[in-house]
């Protein structure tokens, strides 16, 4: 069996299918709304049809009845009256003939009415009985009369006179009251079955009505439900990436606002924003497609959500670039674990179909602070993560000295740019030197060039606040050849008032891949005379891994040259082995993140202990940086370290005060270092390595 399309739609198994998964119809509505208006005059017309046909009914049942019981009381009229008249027959007596002059009359009268209360054939039939009557009554009077006097005639007139017109009377008036009995009795029944129908007609447009009231019920209640998951729907979307699933930045922003909030002012918990920007995520997309780096983002919306706790948040703010709230931290160091951990969770290659790839994340933190809002943190966490990706480091915490914001930066690079290209660069940029202790005669034969910037508006500004700015615009080529230049020219000074110290230069990643830099080193070298031996370039791991091949060359170029070549921030990277199995070089030095804790941490001991032993077998002297007090430089003595620097023997100082730093340097040394090494008394300046 068909059913109509709306009854599908509201009680069928492919309507409610169809309901799922189809958008919103208000046509079907619509429909139902109209079928229900249709029920509901159909009723009504109905309604009206049945109160008329009742009405007509019960007027047609009255008539019936009237005339039933005219016409009965007719014919016991006419009976009567034929009683008495045999009566009088019978016993003649003046109360006799009384009564039947009454009864005849009593029928006369019946019949009169019956002409006047009937119309049509009733009243057709009325006038027939009349005139029947009439007929009778004139015979019956005619043989009371005879009756009365007694005349032997009367017999015969009853015979052949009153007993025939009684009997087509009492025949005619019977028939007649029998069937208008028997009308007034169909009339009843025709009521009756009116009522009935009307009844059971308007049940059942009661019930179609119901039906329809429950189903315009049921499809609206389907439709509200459809437009709140609408709504939920959409809300979902305006609040997180369709890509990852996570939190975009419009719920971070709101999260990160709660946050605040329920920390609140004096609260010694707060809450804690991770900036994360991915590295070599434009190389996935190059190299192995789109889908493969939608992959490496789900991955690394995954990875974060493992780091961090619940009630974070991890969002994806657009790009590569992912934030990561942590509700709640209760101190620096626990926040600084949680990044770090997302920093190694970043840098586990990650497996796609196509292949794997090794991706990694920088990660800035901003912890938050009292009058600190939302928008401050993620820009101190921008700061902070730009300052990461920019040292190389990984991870970097908000540090209101050195971080610039987004803004700042760019004044910060424009007035970079101006003063490299338009400006007086010796003015404003200047090297400050902070010397290197060779442990064996605890003196200072070398020093490393560390750039600082005099900032006329912003004061002297620390590498970290500007190097990373100058290399978003590949500033950094320039500034490292214009530095390059000045520590030449100033260790050229040192060796010609025969003071020689080696001076070691740190050189920017992407110089190695620049066609012009053999030429810069060899160019400052000639022109100052410096002997070779007396430059050291220092080199990180990063310089190394864009083009490694490439890389390697130019080194090899320049130590043929004699320069020396330092592998800087060893231990930082994740391929150090690797590199410093093909490398030539002459220094290896070790991060200060492995000195600074050396005393206290003996994973740290560990580490340094084979650092050194590796150096050693691969033909490396050993520099440990970040030495910042007297018990490690102990240490790395004992374990064998060739030289160090740090802020426990001297900072680094400008030029003009270099020579008296190295004097304290050596003094510390003498007197820190163990007797067996203390007895040297060596001070000569800048003793070759
Ligand atoms: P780096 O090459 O690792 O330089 C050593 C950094 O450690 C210097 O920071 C130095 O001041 C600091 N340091 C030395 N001893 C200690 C110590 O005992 N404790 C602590 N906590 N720190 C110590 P600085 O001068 O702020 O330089 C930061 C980084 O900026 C350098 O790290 C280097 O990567 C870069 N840089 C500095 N000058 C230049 C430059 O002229 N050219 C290039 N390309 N990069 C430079
Ligand atoms: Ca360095
Ligand atoms: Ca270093």
């Amino acid at each position: 069996m068909q059913w109509p399309s709306w009854w599908r739609a509201a009680f069928g198994k492919r309507g409610r299918r169809a309901r799922r998964s189809d958008p919103i119809r208000p046509r079907r509505s619509l429909g139902m709304t109209a079928a229900l208006a249709a029920v509901l005059c159909g009723l009504g017309a109905f309604t009206l049809w049945g109160t008329l046909q009742a009405t007509r009914a019960t007027e047609a049942q009255s008539r019936a009845l009237v005339l039933d019981a005219i016409f009965s009381e007719a014919s016991s009229a006419v009976a009567v009256q034929e009683m008495q008249a045999r009566h009088y027959q019978l016993e003649p007596s003046v109360a006799s003939r009384e009564r039947y002059l009454d009864s005849a009359a009593q029928a006369d009268a019946a019949l009169r009415r019956a002409v006047e209360l009937s119309t049509g054939a009733a009243q057709q039939d009325a006038l027939r009985l009349q005139a029947e009557q009439s007929a009778y009554r004139q015979a019956a009077d005619q043989l009371i009369v005879m009756v009365t006097d007694r005349n032997p005639d009367a017999v015969k007139q009853d015979r052949l006179e009153v007993t025939p017109a009684y009997y087509t009377l009492q025949h005619d008036i019977t028939e007649v009251s029998r069937s208008y009995h028997a009308l007034a009795q169909k009339r009843v029944a025709e009521l009756r079955s009116v009522q009935t129908r009307m009844f059971a007609a308007t049940m059942l447009g009661f019930a179609i009505g119901l039906a329809l009231v429950a189903a315009i019920w049921r499809v609206m209640l389907a439709y509200q439900r459809r437009v709140l998951e609408h709504a939920r729907a959409s809300q979902r979307q305006a609040l997180h990436d369709p890509l990852t699933g996570l939190a975009n930045r419009l719920l971070f922003q709101q999260r990160l606002d709660d946050a605040i909030e329920a920390a609140g002012p004096g609260s010694d918990r707060q809450p804690a924003v991770m900036l994360i920007d991915m590295n070599g995520f434009k190389a996935v997309n190059d190299t192995l497609g789109h889908h493969a780096g939608d992959e490496v983002l789900v991955q690394t919306g995954n990875r974060l959500g493992k780091v961090c706790g619940e009630g974070d948040t991890v969002a994806r703010l657009g790009g590569d670039e992912f934030a990561v709230l942590l509700r709640s931290v209760s101190s620096v160091e626990a926040a600084l674990e949680i990044a770090e951990r997302a920093g190694g969770a970043l840098r586990r290659n990650f497996q796609l179909p196509v292949g794997s790839a090794a991706v990694s994340g920088s990660v800035g933190m901003a912890l938050g602070a009292p009058g600190c809002s939302a928008e401050d943190m993620l820009r101190h966490a921008d700061a902070a993560m730009y300052r990461a990706k920019s040292s190389g480091k990984g991870v970097a915490l908000y540090d209101p000295e050195v971080d610039i914001d987004q803004p700042g930066r760019m004044a910060l690079f424009a007035d970079l740019r101006t003063l490299l290209t338009e400006g007086d660069p010796d003015a404003q940029l200047v090297l400050y030197y902070q010397p290197q202790v060779r442990i064996a005669d605890a003196t200072v034969p070398a020093v490393e060039a560390l750039v600082r910037w005099r900032h006329p508006q912003l004061g002297l500004l620390a590498p970290d606040a500007f190097l990373g700015v100058a290399e978003t615009g590949g500033l950094e080529i320039p500034l490292t050849y214009h530095l390059l230049r000045i520590a030449v020219a100033e260790a050229a000074g040192w060796h010609a008032q025969g003071r020689p110290l080696t001076v070691s230069v740190n050189v920017s990643p992407n110089c190695l891949l620049d066609e012009a830099f053999v030429g810069q080193v060899r160019a400052a070298l000639a022109d100052t005379g410096l002997p070779s031996h007396l430059l050291r370039l220092e080199i990180t791991e990063s310089g190394m891994t864009t083009d490694p091949d490439r890389a390697q060359e130019v080194l090899r170029r320049i130590r043929h040259d004699g320069v020396q070549v330092s592998i800087d921030d060893f231990g930082t990277g994740f391929s150090s082995l690797n590199q410093l199995k093909l490398l030539t070089a002459d220094e290896l030095k070790i991060d200060r993140i492995f000195i600074q804790e050396l005393a206290t941490d003996p994973g740290d001991a560990i580490l340094v202990r084979s650092a050194i032993e590796l150096a050693h077998n691969l033909g490396l002297f050993v520099t440990a940086e970040g030495v910042e007090d007297l018990t490690a430089l102990n240490m790395l003595a004992e374990l064998g370290c060739d030289q160090v620097q740090g802020f426990a023997l001297s900072r680094p100082v400008p030029a003009d005060v270099l020579r008296a730093e190295c004097a304290k340097a050596e003094q510390i040394a003498r007197a820190a270092l163990k007797p067996a090494r203390g007895t040297m008394t060596t001070t000569e300046f800048g003793a070759k390595v």
